[in-house]
C-alpha cells in the first residue's frame, strides 16, 4: 500500500471571500436566490455555499457580455492596450498566489506546493503570453485575379461561452479566457460545480486590473441547467468546452439546434505510454508512475495504458510496484505529499468501482486498489497487470490513479495497441532510438506526443484531441484563432503600375 500522511503544513487556510455570481462587474446573488455546497475533498465537509446560477443568470451574463462587446471599449481598445491590462491582471495573480493555490487545494484537492509552483504561475504566464500576442493580430494582403485586391481582417468572434471541468480550475480558466481576451472577445465562464471558487477570485482580480465590466462574467451552476443554457443560447457566438466526450456531444447538439454557434471541444482520453526495451528502466518507471498518479489521475492526458516491451517488462514491473508503494498520498497542504484526495465522493466511488470491475474481469491487482486515510477521498496508486485490450479498465477513461499495464513485442504491435482506442488526446514514448521515436510519434493518432517526458505543457504548445477526444486546440497561437474570424475586404485597383 502507498504511504499515507495525515500531517499538514503550518499554512493558514484563508477564509473564502467570493461565493456569488460575477455579472457585469458585480458580485450578485442568483436570480432564484439558490445556493449549492462546495466541499473540501480532504474531509467531505462543506467549505462554502455558492450562488447557483441558472438560465436566467446566464441570460443576464450574456446580456452584459453582448453589451460589452457591441458597445464597450474592450474590443475597440488597441491590441497593445488589451495586452497592457492583461499583464496587470497577471501581476495581481502573482501577488495573490498563496491564497489562490489554497483555494484550488480545498476545492479540488490539488497539491498546494504544486499550485504555487506550477498551476497558478502557468495561469499568469498564459495571460502574459496572449497579452504579448494581442497587438500582433493581423490579416493578409491578397492579389486577386484581374484588377481586384483583397485584404483580410481578423475580427473577434464576439461573445464566448466557456464551459470547463473541475480537474484544473486555474489552468482551464486561463487557457480559455486569455486568448479570448487578447482577441477582443467578451465571455461567460461556467466553472464546474465541484470547483466553483477560484474563477470568482480571478473575476475579482480582472476587475482590479481594469478589465471593463461585462467582459468577464462567471456563472457557477450545474451542467444540465447553467451549462445547457450557455450551449443553447441564441446570443453566444462560440462555445469552448472542456469536459467529457458524452457532454461534449450534448454541447455540440445544443449549438447546432440553436444558432449554429461555433464549437470547440477538448474531451476525454485513454492515453498510452509505450516503453521500449532500450529505455532506462528506473527513469521509465518514474515516468510511468507519474503519468498515472499526477493530479491523482484526474487529468485527461493521464497515461493510464502503459505498454512495456517484453525484454524489460519484468524488471519494470518490479520497480513500478516499489515506487507506487513509496508514493505519499495525503493532505495536499503537506509538502511531503505527492498525491491529494480525489475531487469528490462521486469520483472516489467511480474509481473504486472501476477497480472492482478490473478484478472481476480477471486483471491482476499488483498494488493499491484501496482507499487510504481515515477521512476524505484518498485512493492508493493502483496498478493492474494481465490486462486485456477489451477489458473495461483498458478502454474507459477512469480519471483516477489506476494503471493498466500491458506487454508488447514489436514496434508495429506497439503502434497498433496505442491506436486501439476511440480517443486521441496524448501519448508517450520512451526510447533512446530516434528512428523508433520518429516512426511511432508520426503513427499515433493523438494531439500531443511526449518523447522521453510526460505532461510537459506550456502556454505556447498547442494541445487538443484527435478522434473522439475532440477538435480545436487550446494554448499556442492556434488557440487565439479560435476566437477570431476572418473578414475579406475586396477593392478594385485601377491604373496599378504592376499586375
Ligand atoms: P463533464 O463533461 O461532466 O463536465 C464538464 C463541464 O460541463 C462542467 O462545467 C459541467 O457542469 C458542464 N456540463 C455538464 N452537463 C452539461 C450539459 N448538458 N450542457 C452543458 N454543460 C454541461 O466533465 P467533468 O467530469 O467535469 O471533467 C472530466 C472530463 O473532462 C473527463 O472526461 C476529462 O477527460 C475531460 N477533460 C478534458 C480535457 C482536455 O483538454 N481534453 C481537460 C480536462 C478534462
Amino acid at each position: 500500500m502507498a504511504t499515507h500522511s495525515n500531517g499538514s503544513s503550518e499554512f493558514n487556510i484563508p477564509k473564502i471571500r467570493f461565493t456569488k455570481l460575477f455579472i457585469n462587474g458585480e458580485f450578485v446573488d442568483a436570480v432564484s436566490g439558490k445556493t449549492f455546497e462546495t466541499k473540501d475533498p480532504r474531509t467531505g465537509e462543506v467549505t462554502a455555499r455558492v450562488a447557483q446560477g441558472d438560465k436566467e443568470d446566464v441570460d443576464l451574463a450574456v446580456k452584459a457580455a453582448r453589451q460589452a462587446f457591441d458597445y464597450g471599449p474592450w474590443p475597440r481598445f488597441s491590441g497593445f492596450e488589451r495586452g497592457r491590462i492583461m499583464m496587470k491582471f497577471a501581476d495581481l495573480i502573482d501577488e495573490n498566489i498563496e491564497e489562490l493555490a489554497a483555494v484550488d487545494c480545498i476545492d479540488a484537492g490539488k497539491l498546494f506546493s504544486w499550485g504555487k509552483a506550477v498551476d497558478i504561475p502557468l495561469g499568469a504566464n498564459t495571460l502574459r503570453y496572449y497579452a504579448g500576442a494581442a497587438d500582433k493580430i493581423h490579416g493578409e494582403t491578397l492579389k486577386m485575379s484581374g484588377s481586384f485586391q483583397a485584404y483580410t481582417l481578423l475580427e473577434p468572434i464576439g461573445v464566448v461561452g466557456h464551459i470547463v471541468p473541475w480537474n484544473f480550475p486555474t489552468s482551464m480558466f486561463f487557457m480559455k479566457a486569455s486568448p479570448a481576451l487578447a482577441a477582443g472577445c467578451t465571455m461567460v465562464i461556467k466553472p464546474a460545480e465541484q470547483t466553483p471558487l477560484s474563477a470568482l477570485f480571478y473575476a475579482h482580480l480582472a476587475k482590479l486590473a481594469g478589465i471593463p465590466d461585462g467582459v468577464i462574467n462567471v456563472v457557477n451552476g450545474f451542467g444540465a441547467t447553467a451549462g445547457a443554457a450557455i450551449s443553447s443560447h441564441m446570443d453566444i457566438d462560440k462555445v469552448s468546452f472542456t469536459g467529457s466526450t458524452e457532454v461534449g456531444r450534448k454541447v455540440m447538439q445544443a449549438a447546432a439546434a440553436s444558432n449554429l454557434k461555433t464549437v470547440s471541444l477538448e474531451l476525454g482520453g485513454k492515453s498510452p505510454l509505450l516503453i521500449f526495451d532500450d529505455a532506462d528502466v528506473d527513469k521509465a518507471a518514474d515516468l510511468a508512475l507519474f503519468g498515472v498518479v499526477y493530479n491523482k489521475g484526474e487529468i485527461c492526458v493521464s497515461s493510464s495504458r502503459v505498454y512495456v516491451q517484453e525484454g524489460i517488462y519484468d524488471e519494470l514491473v518490479k520497480k513500478l510496484v516499489e515506487k507506487a508503494k513509496a508514493w505519499v498520498v495525503g493532505d495536499p497542504f503537506d509538502p511531503k505529499v505527492r498525491q491529494g484526495p480525489q475531487v469528490d465522493k462521486k469520483q472516489f466511488d467511480r474509481i473504486l468501482s472501476y477497480i472492482e470491475h478490473g478484478k472481476r474481469e480477471g486483471a491482476t491487482l499488483l498494488t493499491g486498489g484501496k482507499p487510504c486515510g481515515e477521512k476524505g477521498y484518498y485512493i492508493e496508486p493502483t496498478i493492474f497487470t494481465d490486462v486485456k485490450e477489451d477489458m473495461l479498465i483498458a478502454k474507459d477513461e477512469i480519471f483516477g490513479p489506476v494503471m493498466s499495464l500491458m506487454k508488447f513485442k514489436t514496434v508495429d504491435e506497439a503502434i497498433k495497441c496505442a491506436n486501439n482506442t476511440k480517443y486521441g488526446l496524448a501519448a508517450g514514448i520512451v526510447t533512446k532510438n530516434i528512428d523508433v521515436a520518429n516512426t511511432v510519434s508520426r503513427s499515433i493518432r493523438a494531439g500531443i506526443i511526449w518523447i522521453n517526458c510526460y505532461f510537459a505543457f506550456d502556454k505556447d504548445c498547442p494541445y487538443g484531441g484527435y478522434k473522439m477526444s475532440g477538435f480545436g486546440r487550446d494554448l499556442g497561437l492556434e488557440a487565439l484563432h479560435k476566437y477570431l474570424q476572418t473578414k475579406s475586404v475586396v477593392i478594385p485597383i485601377y491604373n496599378s503600375p504592376w499586375l
